[in-house]
C-alpha cells in the first residue's frame, strides 16, 4: 500500500471560503482527507522576496488591518468545523518572511503557543502538525517543534538543523535514502517540492505525481489554493488537474489518502 497526504498551504483569515470548497469538494464528497496549513494570525503586509504582496493576500491588502486572527473569519471557520475531512495544521504564526529561522527561544515558544491558541479559540482544535513558512526552520525552532508537535512537515532536513541527540535516526535516514524519520516522538516528514503547481504543464504533473507515489511508501503532496485562484481569478487548467488527481486517488486500489493526525496516531508506516 502507498499512502498520500494532501497538504494545501496558506489558508488564513483572508482566504475566500468558496475557493476551498471549489477546490476540494470532489475530495470531501469521497471522504478523502485534505490537510490545510492555516496561518493563525495573518500579517497582511507580508511580501515575497521581491517586495510584492504574498500570493495568498487579496489584491489590495493595505486596505486591511495589519494582522488578522483566523477566528475573525467566521464564515471560513464555521465551514472548516462543518467539513471534518479538513485536517488543520499550524502554519507558522503571522507568516512573515522566514519567521521560523528565528533563534530567539522565547520568541519561538511564544509564536508556537499563541498560534496554537488562536486555532483552538477558533474551534479548529489543537494542531498535531506544524508547517513552517517557506519551509525554513532554525535548529532551535526544530528542537521546540519536536517537543511540541507529533508531526513536522517540511521540504528537507539538513544535518546542521538537527540536534546531536537525533543524529543517529537522522543519519540512518540519510544512509538509507529515506524521506522521513523520527526525532523522539515526532515524525519528521519531507516532501518532494510542489508537485501540483501552475508553473508546470498539468498532464506532466499528474504523471510525475503518480510515479512518485508509486515509488514511495508515504508521499506528502504540497499545493497552494492560490495557485488555482491567482490574483482572484480561477485557473481552469489547474482546477482540472486537481480534480483529475481526486479521481485518481479515489480509484487507485493501492493508494490510500491519510491525514497528518493518522501519522500522529501511528497508523501510517513512514517507509
Ligand atoms: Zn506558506
Amino acid at each position: 500500500m502507498h499512502y498520500v497526504i494532501l497538504r494545501d498551504d496558506d489558508t488564513s483569515a483572508v482566504t475566500p471560503t468558496h475557493v476551498l470548497d471549489t477546490l476540494y469538494r470532489p475530495f470531501l464528497d469521497r471522504g478523502l482527507p485534505v490537510q490545510l496549513s492555516v496561518i493563525p494570525k495573518v500579517n497582511t503586509r507580508a511580501t515575497l522576496p521581491d517586495g510584492r504582496p504574498e500570493w495568498y493576500l487579496p489584491n489590495d491588502p493595505t486596505a486591511l488591518a495589519e494582522t488578522i486572527a483566523i477566528g475573525e473569519h467566521h464564515e471560513l471557520t464555521a465551514y472548516l468545523r462543518a467539513n471534518r475531512e479538513f485536517g488543520i495544521v499550524q502554519h507558522g504564526f503571522e507568516h512573515t518572511f522566514q519567521e521560523f529561522l528565528a533563534t530567539d527561544d522565547l520568541r519561538i515558544r511564544r509564536s508556537l503557543y499563541d498560534g496554537a491558541k488562536l486555532l483552538v479559540d477558533a474551534g479548529l482544535g489543537r494542531p498535531s502538525t506544524f508547517v513552517a513558512p517557506q519551509d525554513r526552520i532554525s535548529p532551535s525552532a526544530l528542537r521546540h517543534l519536536a517537543e511540541r508537535f507529533r508531526v513536522v512537515s517540511t521540504c528537507w532536513f539538513e544535518r546542521a538543523q538537527v540536534a546531536g541527540a537525533w543524529w543517529p535516526p537522522y543519519l540512518l535516514k540519510k544512509a538509507l535514502g529515506r524521506p522521513h524519520w523520527r526525532a523522539g516522538e515526532c515524525a519528521m516528514l519531507s516532501h518532494p517540492g510542489s508537485l501540483l503547481t501552475h508553473t508546470r504543464e498539468p498532464r506532466a504533473q499528474l504523471d510525475a505525481l503518480r510515479r512518485h507515489v508509486g515509488n514511495h511508501r508515504l508521499t506528502v503532496v504540497v499545493t497552494h489554493w492560490w495557485e488555482y485562484f491567482r490574483r482572484e481569478q480561477y485557473d481552469p487548467a489547474m482546477l482540472g488537474l486537481l480534480h483529475e488527481t481526486a479521481d485518481w486517488l479515489a480509484s487507485a486500489r493501492d493508494v490510500r489518502v491519510v491525514s497528518f493526525d493518522d501519522v500522529a496516531r501511528g497508523l501510517v508506516p513512514l517507509h
